[in-house]
């Protein structure tokens, strides 16, 4: 269990962010605002894909128009970026939004900060600090050499200042760096200087798959030391994905319920018995769009595959020709290799409805030992040395002698 550190409550929309809620999941809408109806269908794919909160750009007056359609139609909430221009803050807020982002680097008015803290204040709306190393104050850059940690925690500090000055802090605040390490390191000293809710996230990431893995390593990192109350993948792709891979790594960590498959499976080796990329691939869809909450395993042979992931909640190893369905590490069923993903749906279809135990009750008299026997087949057929080491090693002792 991840000890999570404690931080004060905001509430967007009716999604709680910090204290003790769930760690919420956001993503960004890559549509011109002002097209609604293409907005729109972006925000229920996205929630579809658990994300929990939406982001959209608020960059001109037919954004914020289109925002006041988008908000009472949204089945998430709505938080309106701004940049620049805090009038379209403002426009923003009338068109109804949850929240606001604002980038301290480019509102820089103390008088026009104020102005929209305090509507935020009077509406009761939530403003995020975002903070980004590539759009810092520049005389805060300059004050401490460029975008290091404190420089981007100054910038927020000095925000929610202005905020205060109005009797507001009802705020999440992000340093948000495309370097990695600076952005773990800004992060953490942020979390030592507030007790504000902290939106993690990698910014300019990239595509897949380097962009999942840096957005990964900075996010991941913090969650497991307890820091982050909100997280977004900032990737160079359908924003879907993003979604998706914040549900997962919360999933991976236990920071939230499983709500969809984790689909386990070996990488495959010369042992394998079938092609484990397209049954893995072809089975991760099903389950994922019948939204089964279970560990899944694929494994390429029944050799190791079964006691390899003897946790999982099911698998599927191949045999020769034949696929041996496991519960829990118990074969329930051989099944020919043809049915392999179909077996695996239906048996995970049949542990939502009925339960493992169920399941487990049910297993045919006959598979363990008929998977036992094939076990046996197989390892006569192929041998146990699948790298046909002494053969190797005798070659090499050649190669040495030569
Ligand atoms: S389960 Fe079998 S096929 Fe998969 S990696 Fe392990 S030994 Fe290779």
């Amino acid at each position: 269990m991840i000890d999570r550190r404690k931080t004060r409550q905001v509430v967007v929309g009716a999604v709680p962010v910090g204290g003790d809620a769930p760690i919420s999941v956001q993503s960004m809408t890559t549509t011109k605002t002002a097209d609604v109806e293409g907005t729109l269908t972006q925000i229920y794919a996205l929630a579809a894909a658990g994300c929990d909160i939406v982001r959209c750009t608020c960059n001109e007056e037919e954004a914020a128009e289109g925002l006041a359609h988008i908000v009472s139609r949204s089945p998430v909430p709505i938080v309106a970026d701004i940049h620049f221009q805090y009038k379209l803050a403002l426009a923003a807020i009338e068109a109804g939004v949850h929240a606001l982002r604002l980038n301290p680097g480019n509102i820089r008015k103390p008088a026009h900060i104020k102005l929209v803290a305090s509507e935020a204040r009077d509406r009761g709306l939530p403003i995020r600090i975002g903070v980004n190393a590539g759009s810092l104050d520049p005389d805060i850059a300059e004050q401490f050499g460029g975008a290091t940690p404190e420089a981007l925690v100054a910038s927020a500090v000095r925000e929610l200042d202005y905020f205060r000055e109005v009797d507001f802090d009802d705020v999440k605040i992000s340093v948000k760096a495309s370097n990695v390490l600076l952005m773990i390191e800004a992060y953490r000293l942020l979390a030592d200087t507030v007790d504000s809710p902290l939106h993690l996230g990698v910014t300019e990431a990239g595509p897949p798959p380097a962009g999942l893995v840096k957005s990964t390593a900075g996010i991941g990192t913090l969650l497991a030391e307890g820091i982050g109350d909100t997280i977004r993948f900032s990737l160079t792709a359908d924003p879907v994905e993003e979604a998706r891979a914040g549900r997962v790594l919360l999933e991976a960590l236990g920071l939230r319920e499983r709500k969809s498959v984790d689909l386990i499976a070996c990488p495959s080796c010369g042992r394998a018995e079938v092609d484990v990329i397209e049954i893995a691939t072809a089975a991760q869809r099903a389950l994922e769009d019948r939204k089964i909450p279970l560990q899944v395993a694929v494994m390429g042979c029944v050799v190791n595959g079964p006691g390899e992931a003897r946790d999982a909640d099911l698998g599927i190893a191949a045999g020769r020709g034949k696929g041996h369905l496991f519960v829990k590490g118990k074969v329930v069923r051989v099944v020919p290799e043809s049915e392999m993903v179909q077996a695996l749906i239906d048996e995970a279809e049949a542990i939502v409805a009925e339960g493992i135990d169920a399941r487990l009750a049910k297993a045919d008299a006959n598979a363990e030992a008929i998977a036992a026997a094939e076990r046996e087949q197989l390892i006569e057929l192929r041998g146990v040395d699948v790298n046909h080491s002494l053969d190797k090693i005798a070659r090499i002792r050649e190669i040495a002698e030569d």
